[in-house]
């Protein structure tokens, strides 16, 4: 904590480190990683840095804008996300919470940006003025900006974008001030959603599908056309992408500097990763639906921002290998796996206790557990006994990559927990 100025309210008290980005989404992200729990794997110390944080608000600030992201996580967030609604009626509330984001993202880019375009000043100046006193209720005058949300993952084919800009879309969370010689705008962006507030000038022609008012119908099929703001998405996933390659080289000393994680710091990895897994799409779609489901697993679960960097990517790395050995298993094997797979689940839920059959590849050791676990904790110590025990069990000379697949049927929020093991 820290005592200062609210940024929102003007009061002198202690204000709390906040994020931009509200905390359902950081949550909504470690979640979907599967492999939440990692055993085994070669890992250097140092942790990625967390996203940014700023001593902005006080407490009271902070609850007005924790309703606001209650409303939109239980709204828009996870209706669209875990039920795949297409079409949410909304109120102020939505607006309100967009003026949120963007008007926290105003504030914290505010100086650098004003440095790299002075004349933005003064339309900064009036349009933070007038959504503070918006937010604060002291005011319900939004004046002419608008504001504008749309969701990034049913992009149209038509526009090109870059292979990688899909990890930005859907994994990454950014906001910055936006402007040039004639145009400046506040955005906000978290996996799969997107914010934008005019600043000046007050309307962008062609986003109207997007525009949110005072009440009205969202559809997640909105949206934009105008190529100049798809430039400027693609360009922030550039960035994004080369301030972590550079960060990483920092963090990591010349002495850990060996040949693999030189490869595995490379463009060419991450190029390399993406082109298998679309290769690997084409390749599972004859695979029986389980083991589609097992490699779905693996490949969801590339970030988890409990990770630094280069665990990352020896992960990402022990992943591709176990994702690909997967969808080689001939049809025959998968089909008998499949079957192994479902009636492991049954069995499970029927008799209320731990089953669980093993298969092999030439590159793996894998283990399928259905567990009936009333924790988190009980899950993972099951799975990091099983992974011990597999250790045990392996020749010497036996250089595959261990991999243990847990499902907890009593889990409805996320059942699968997932650990490798390799030498
Ligand atoms: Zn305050």
């Amino acid at each position: 904590m820290v005592q200062g100025k609210c940024a929102l309210c003007k009061k002198t008290s202690n204000l709390k480190k906040s994020h931009i980005v509200p905390k359902f989404v950081s949550t909504w992200i470690k979640k979907t990683s599967a492999t939440g729990y990692m055993r085994g794997i070669k890992k250097p110390k140092k942790r990625m840095q967390d996203l940014p944080k700023f001593p902005l608000l006080c407490g009271d600030c902070e609850q007005l804008f924790s309703k606001l992201e209650s409303y939109f996580a239980s709204t828009f967030f996870h209706p669209i996300l875990d039920n795949n609604k297409e079409e949410i009626a909304y109120d102020e509330n939505l607006c309100r919470f967009i003026i949120s984001l963007n008007w926290r993202t105003l504030v914290t880019a505010y100086s650098d940006q004003v440095k790299v375009d002075p004349w933005i000043e003064q339309h900064l100046n009036r349009a933070e003025e007038i959504w503070r006193r918006y937010l604060l209720g002291e005011s319900s005058n939004l004046g002419l900006y608008e504001h504008y949300f749309f969701f990034l993952s049913n992009i149209k084919s038509e526009i090109v974008l870059p292979k990688k800009f899909q990890w930005y879309t859907l994994r990454a969370t950014d906001s910055t001030l936006a402007s040039n010689k004639n145009v400046v705008f506040s955005f906000t962006h978290f996996p799969h959603f997107c914010f934008v507030s005019t600043i000046f000038p007050f309307t962008f022609s062609d986003w109207e599908d997007t525009k949110i008012e005072n009440n009205g119908k969202f559809s997640t099929k909105s949206q934009i056309n105008d190529y100049y703001f798809w430039d400027f998405l693609v360009s922030r996933g550039k960035l994004l992408l080369s301030s972590i390659d550079g960060s990483e080289n920092k963090q990591i000393g010349k002495a850990i500097e060996k040949e693999p994680e030189k490869f595995l710091k490379s463009e060419s990895f991450l190029v390399m990763i993406e082109e298998s897994k679309r290769e690997r799409l084409e390749r599972i779609k004859e695979l029986p639906k389980a083991i589609r489901g097992l490699i779905d697993i693996i490949d969801r679960s590339v970030d988890n921002p409990e990770l630094d960097i280069l665990q990352q990517k020896w992960t990402n790395y022990t992943q591709y290998i176990v994702a690909n050995a997967l969808s080689y298993i001939p049809l025959d094997k998968a089909q008998i796996i499949d079957g192994l797979l479902q009636s492991t689940i049954l069995l499970a839920d029927e008799n209320n206790r731990v089953t669980q059959f093993e298969f092999e590849t030439q590159e793996l050791i894998a283990k399928f557990m259905a567990t009936i676990c009333k924790t988190k904790n009980e899950q993972r110590e099951l799975l990091a006994q099983a992974i011990d025990d597999l250790v045990k069990k392996k020749a010497p000379n036996d250089e595959r990559i261990i991999v243990v697949f847990t499902f907890n049927p009593l889990d409805m929020e996320m059942p699968f927990e997932t650990g490798y093991y390799c030498d």
